[in-house]
């Protein structure tokens, strides 16, 4: 029980890897907010695996990348659980294309779910981590983020956006006992990369030095490390969970 009486925001969690960080940290003891978009459903599920784990579960319906809710997500989860310990910021989305029909809003749009509410959440919930002279702060970046990928610019800019707040911020609260790193996963198998062509999902595949796509626990396991007493001394770090693809 690793995360034994702590309070974390978890982003994105009706799916994917954001409802497998949530119910990893649950098995570990912690209580959990979580927020969710459109997916009523997705987020009942979520609601109720977490509650199995014997722990407090939050579903909030919130687009952190707006001011006021992201604001209010964190008094909700405040209010409702306690002073927030672990912040997850874990929402994200795609609209690809290639640079030259990429349109301006589908820039924005990404950079807004991808990187603003990261910025938003995380300036939302650093007064109260100052205050208790605690907090962890976990970035779900990319290896796109790193590298790159064509018909990405808009995602790849965001996930590189994380990797600087994540650097800075933890600069910026380190001395106030707050770790701040970001997780570069590869191409893990969800409902967003379920979607791919298959000939794209092949191609990938020769890229993994393991041989085989990653699973939402394997991003789930590094995030209970890194939120855990395990990890106190790492700030300001970019890991990769990705087989060897990077
Ligand atoms: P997913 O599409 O399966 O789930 C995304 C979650 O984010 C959903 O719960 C959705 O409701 C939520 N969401 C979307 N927009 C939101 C908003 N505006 N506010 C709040 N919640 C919102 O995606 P996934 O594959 O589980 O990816 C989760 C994170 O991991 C994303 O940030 C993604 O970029 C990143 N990532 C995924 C992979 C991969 O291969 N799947 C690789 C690298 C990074």
């Amino acid at each position: 029980m690793r995360l034994q009486g702590k309070n974390a925001i978890v982003t994105g969690a009706s799916r994917g890897i954001g409802r497998a960080i949530a119910l990893s940290f649950a098995k570990e003891g912690a209580n959990i907010a979580f927020t969710y978009t459109k997916d009523e459903e997705g987020a009942g599920i979520t609601r109720r695996l977490l509650e199995d784990e014997g722990v407090r579960a939050l579903a909030v319906c919130a687009d952190g990348s707006d001011e006021e809710q992201a604001a209010k997500l964190v008094k909700e989860a405040t209010d409702g659980l306690g002073p927030v310990h672990i912040l997850v910021n874990n929402a994200g989305i795609t609209r690809d294309n290639l640079l030259l029909r990429m349109s301006a809003d589908d820039f924005d749009r990404v950079l807004d779910v991808n990187l603003k509410s990261a910025f938003l959440l995380t300036k939302a919930c650093a007064r109260g981590m100052m205050k208790q002279r605690y907090g962890k702060i976990i970035n779900i970046s990319s290896v796109v983020g790193v590298f790159g990928n064509a018909g990405q610019a808009n995602y790849a800019a965001s996930k590189a956006g994380l990797i600087g707040l994540t650097k800075t911020v933890a600069k910026e609260l380190g001395s106030r006992g707050i770790r701040v790193n970001a997780v570069a996963p590869g191409f893990i198998q969800t409902d967003m990369t379920e979607a791919l062509p298959e000939e794209v999902k092949e191609k990938m595949l020769g890229s993994v030095s393991l041989g085989s796509f990653g699973t939402p626990d394997d991003v789930a396991a590094l995030c209970v490390f890194l939120a855990s007493g395990d990890a106190d001394y790492i700030t300001g770090q970019v890991l990769h969970v990705d087989g060897g693809m990077a």
